[in-house]
């Protein structure tokens, strides 16, 4: 669990342990000896006090070892101890414990030769007469007729009970210590290992990629060195992440924002990325492919084999394709191969790009190319007839030939506005004229607008009237809001017959956003337009009648025209009309232009 903190407190046990096992054996030796020589000195000074007081009988004759074996037997009562007299030369005169006649001569024993030397002696030795251990003073003695030395002996199992005792006492107050030493231990272990389990808590969090996880240790030594350190690398990881993280979705951005489909293919042909851009081409759900095959897109047979194939050779690739789901889109495959730094190869990076748009516009500008020179040809051929009939010289009367040269003066003029209006056409759709927004008073405005209309429409006896509130502005580019109006009426004049009636009507309006909006309509009773040519008037060259729109000069371009003008000033325009009867054109464009 805690093994570090565990074993610093049992070193640190263990070390108490035998110090305190050293010094008690220290004291207990100690003990004893002071116990063994305060009893030496006490036992020297009983011998001292016998030898002043003791009567002393001649150590001679017959009853002087009955007498001190007597008295040491009496003596020993008193002292507690052995009692030995020992004449000079070493024979044992008396005896408290056995008869000094069966005892050897004691003049060699250590006590009686440091006594004899000394002044005093003493020696523990292990007593064969009373089988323990003894403790021997000896002192020499001369008193009387007596020169000797008496000897003291005491067992030293008192000692060894006191000192006992004292080991008794000691092992408490030890092991009482020894307790308290543990408690200590435990905590300075702990003081020294907390820390650092903090530490280590904290780094196993880092790991776990917690990089929020700090240590709260403010010491100012290794410790608190490690800790900072510590703390240190968790702020370099979270900025070295935050940066990754930062970079990453920089990337992810940029593929979420791309209009290009991207798509990388490993080796295996299972797809490693692919995003939105690409998936909304090929009709995808979000992930729908991410880690699957290729192959997967069944419905996209041509373009999963051109990745195979480019997978298969790992070579570039730029190639079309139409695909058919849910409806005809032309996508460009471009293929790049890429290989890692040992020229691995880690598969294909596909760039998908929707081109039907690119393609349809420029099927348009072929197409619109034919019909310009088709449209070109008509009146260039009339024109090139007339006049080679004209210079051939067949025609003799003037008539005739006037007629011919009106035609091709009609004819020129035609070519004329069919290439002013293609012009126009083109500058428009280009983009190439910018916008001059200004208030413009639609009343004078559109008035100037009828007065010029006024000689075509009283040549077919139209009434033209206008109905245009008096205060009104709006704010637009005034030539192209005047060739609006006038393509409109002129068209509402050309198909209309005679003693018809053509309006422009004005009126201001509010529309569900509270935009504020100037309506125009322009109305005749005219023959009309069928329900079917209705969304395709405003194609360029779309004409419901050919013969018709010819003959009133018309050059097919003039819808296509004002829708685009419209356009430009953020507006909108719309037919309603009845075969016939007559037809409407509202435009609606906003009163201010932001
Ligand atoms: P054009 O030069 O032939 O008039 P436009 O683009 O102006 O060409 O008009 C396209 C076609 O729409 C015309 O050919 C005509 O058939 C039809 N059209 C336009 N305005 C009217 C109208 N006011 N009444 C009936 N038909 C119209």
């Amino acid at each position: 669990m805690r093994p570090f903190r565990i074993r610093l407190t049992l070193i640190l046990m263990v070390m108490i342990g035998i110090s305190m096992a050293g010094a008690g054996l220290t004291m207990a030796r100690v003990f004893e000896k002071s116990h063994i020589s305060a009893l030496e000195e006490n036992m020297i000074r009983e011998i001292q006090l016998l030898s002043r007081t003791f009567d002393f009988r001649p150590t001679q004759g017959g009853d002087a070892m009955a007498y001190y074996t007597r008295e040491a037997r009496e003596l020993a009562a008193l002292t507690d101890s052995r009692v030995t007299f020992i004449s000079k030369n070493g024979t044992v005169i008396g005896d408290s414990e056995s008869d000094p006649r069966q005892m050897d001569n004691h003049g060699g024993r250590e006590e009686i030769v440091d006594a004899a030397r000394k002044g005093s002696g003493y020696a523990i030795r292990h007593s064969s007469t009373l089988k323990e251990d003894m403790l021997y003073v000896a002192v020499p003695v001369v008193a009387g007729d007596y020169d000797g030395f008496i000897r003291l002996s005491v067992s030293l199992a008192f000692v060894d009970q006191g000192v006992r005792k004292g080991w008794t006492l000691m092992a408490g107050g030890l092991a009482i210590l020894f307790v308290v030493a543990a408690v200590v231990s435990y905590r300075v272990a702990a003081g020294l290992t907390s820390p650092l389990e903090k530490i280590t808590r904290v780094a196993g969090r880092i790991s776990k990629l917690d990089y929020d996880a700090r240590v709260s240790i403010t010491r100012k030594d290794e410790i608190g060195e490690l800790a900072k350190a510590i703390n240190g690398m968790a702020d370099s990881l979270q900025n070295q992440l935050q940066t990754i993280r930062d970079n990453e979705n920089l990337l992810q951005s940029v593929l979420d924002n791309m209009t290009t489909g991207i798509l990388l293919v490993n080796p295996e042909g299972t797809v490693a990325l692919i995003n939105p851009a690409a998936e909304r081409m090929l009709h995808l759900k979000g992930g729908q492919l991410t880690g699957r095959s290729v192959t997967e897109m069944k419905q996209y047979y041509e373009l999963t084999r051109l990745i195979q194939d480019g997978i298969g050779q790992r070579d570039f690739i730029h190639e079309e394709r139409i695909v058919y789901q849910p409806e005809e889109t032309i996508l460009q495959l471009d293929g790049v191969p890429m290989f890692g730094e040992d020229d691995r190869f880690k598969g294909m990076l596909f760039l998908l790009q929707n081109i039907t748009a690119i393609r349809r516009l420029e099927n348009m500008r072929s197409e619109f190319v034919a019909n310009v020179s088709h449209e070109l040809k008509t009146p260039v051929a009339a024109v090139k007839g007339f006049a080679e009939t004209l210079l051939g010289g067949g025609v003799k009367d003037e008539e005739t030939a006037r007629s011919f040269l009106q035609i091709i003066y009609d004819e020129s003029e035609r070519l004329n506005r069919l290439i002013s209006d293609i012009l126009d056409l083109s500058k428009i759709e280009s983009r190439r004229s910018p916008m001059d927004y200004a208030p413009v008073h639609l009343a004078s405005f559109c008035g100037s607008i009828i007065d010029t209309m006024a000689t075509v429409a009283e040549k077919k006896r139209i009434a033209l009237h206008a109905d245009i509130p008096e205060e009104l502005f709006i704010e637009a580019d005034e030539d192209k809001l005047r060739q609006i109006l006038l393509n409109l009426l002129s068209n509402a004049v050309s198909y209309t017959q005679d003693g018809g009636k053509v309006e422009l009507k004005v009126r201001e309006l509010q529309d569900a956003e509270g935009t504020e909006k100037v309506v125009i309509k322009v109305t005749d009773t005219g023959i009309g337009i069928p329900k079917k040519d209705q969304p395709r008037i405003f194609e360029r060259f779309y004409r419901v009648d050919k013969a018709r729109s010819r003959s009133s000069g018309g050059t097919g371009l003039g819808l296509s025209i004002v829708k685009h003008l419209v356009e430009l000033h953020h507006g909108d325009i719309s037919v309603d009309s009845e075969l016939g009867i007559g037809t409407t054109f509202t435009v609606e464009l906003p009163m201010l232009q932001e």
